[in-house]
């Protein structure tokens, strides 16, 4: 396995992520602040505000994802499932190189999401 590779990929990913989490929090807090000030429709306001707020809170659980994945690379348990030790597909990590799952966790992880959420 080329570790290189991914790490490259998951150096310059966090870089991006970082830039990003940082410039939506600031977004977020701008907007709550206009929002109230100048139309004082507060629940507009805050929808978008939300908004910004959840996607920012998805990029800081990919952020840690990444910087797991990195802490594999250095421990050298890279491309390992967390779950069972086993392989994870070249074409997962080619895919998505900070996944900590074979896909067959990661097919039950998304299942028990889903039952969880009924
Ligand atoms: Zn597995």
């Amino acid at each position: 396995m080329n570790l290189d590779h991914y790490k490259q990929r998951l150096l310059d990913l966090e870089t991006k992520l970082v830039a990003r989490t940082s410039h939506e929090a600031d977004r977020g807090r701008d907007q709550h602040v206009d929002g109230v000030a100048d139309t004082g429709d507060a629940s507009t306001a805050d929808e978008t505000v939300s908004e910004n707020f959840s996607e920012a809170e998805l990029d800081s659980t990919m952020l840690e994802q990444v910087r797991d994945a990195l802490r594999r690379i250095e421990d050298g348990t890279f491309g390992q499932c967390v779950v069972d030790g086993g392989p994870i597909e070249a074409k997962r990590l080619e895919a998505s190189p900070w996944t900590p799952y074979c896909l067959k966790h990661q097919a039950e992880r998304e299942a028990d999401v889903q039952s969880s959420t009924l």
